[in-house]
């Protein structure tokens, strides 16, 4: 005995309700690999569409042990202390790898997951960053139009997932702890540059004065950085998730953040940006899957490995029967 699966339209009803399992459902719909789910996915997500948008997008990163996990559940539960309605999300390509995702573990956030007006959801998998990354870009969507006004999207701060969270969110949190240096970190450059603020995390105990110099270290680095287009100048603070202190203070330079680039109108700007990105990107993302899987092309594609290892034809000319093959 099989239940019916919901039509998109019911997905879409259950959704603009506020029901989490219409949420999920949906969502699993969106993070399916079958073709034919493709089409429905998509007319879930164009039902809540001009739903969406009413909220403030948030990425955290930090590499393993800085403590996301703990503070996502100390900010969150925060944050529906104060009238907010949270979800999150996390971007972790390595999950589909190690069979079972590190990041958005429900065990990791015992009290947040109890919370009625929060909703968790780890990572897709899938074999391509892009392919995990736009999945969550779409789950957005939904949980947006599902009434979450505040959507936190965790990713592991090791990798290239921070460019892809950072092209979905409204604000970058850098996640550290004092002590350790920035290679033992693992953080580079380029994502120190992308951080709205650096939280300094650990602050309790034996660790607050370092913790308070770690904060004037970076404060200091920060400065050297070129200014960014939305007028805001990077902030540093430091808290202790496990204690949950500080996390007000953090939740106050987010507050200050948005009041900045809604008043100068850098908010709208980013997230036009970021649609027409994400246009482009799911239509690489599709043009490869389409592609690869195409039944001629995969057998024509055999052959031409072949060919080509062979030295019977190169590289180029093997790719561009291909190609012809595909686009004729
Ligand atoms: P993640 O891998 O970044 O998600 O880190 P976790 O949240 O799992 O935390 C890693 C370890 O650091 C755990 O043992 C936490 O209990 C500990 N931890 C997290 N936040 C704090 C904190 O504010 N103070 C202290 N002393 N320990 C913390």
């Amino acid at each position: 005995f099989r239940r019916k699966q919901p039509s998109a339209n019911e997905l879409v009803e259950g959704i603009l309700k506020g029901d989490k399992i219409a949420l999920s459902r949906a969502i699993t719909l969106i993070e399916s690999t079958n073709t034919e789910h493709l089409d429905k996915a998509n007319e879930v997500i164009q039902g809540c569409l001009p739903h969406a948008n009413q909220s403030v997008r948030i990425g955290i990163t930090g590499v393993p042990g800085v403590g996301k996990s703990t503070f996502i559940e100390a900010f969150g539960k925060y944050l529906t202390a104060i009238g907010k309605k949270v979800a999150v999300l996390a971007v972790d390509p390595s999950s589909s790898i190690s069979h079972g995702s590190i990041l958005g573990d429900k065990t990791r956030m015992e009290e947040l997951v109890k919370d009625e007006n929060a909703y968790i959801r780890p990572s897709a998998s899938g074999d391509s960053l892009g392919g995990v990354a736009r999945k969550t870009r779409e789950t957005i969507i939904l949980c947006e139009a599902c009434g979450f006004d505040t959507i936190i999207i965790e990713t592991v701060g090791v990798g290239q997932s921070e460019t892809a969270v950072h092209s979905m969110v409204d604000f970058f949190l850098l996640l550290k702890i004092a002590g350790a240096g920035d290679e033992l970190q693992g953080i580079k450059r380029g994502i120190m540059e992308m951080a709205d603020t650096i939280v300094i995390n650990k602050a309790d105990g034996d660790n607050i004065a370092k913790a308070k110099l770690a904060k004037t270290e970076f404060n200091r680095a920060l400065h050297l950085f070129p200014a960014k287009n939305s007028g805001w100048t990077p902030k540093v603070t430091t808290c202790s998730a496990y204690e949950k202190t500080g996390i007000d203070q953090v939740w106050q330079i987010i507050a200050d953040y948005f009041e900045l680039t809604k008043e100068n109108q850098y908010f709208e700007h980013k997230r036009q940006e970021q649609n027409q990105y994400w246009m482009l990107e799911t239509i690489n993302e599709q043009l490869k899957n389409r592609f690869y899987s195409h039944p001629e092309i995969k057998i024509l594609l055999e052959q031409n490995k072949k060919a080509v290892q062979n030295n019977e034809i190169s590289p180029f000319a093997a790719a561009q029967i291909l190609l012809e093959k595909y686009f004729k």
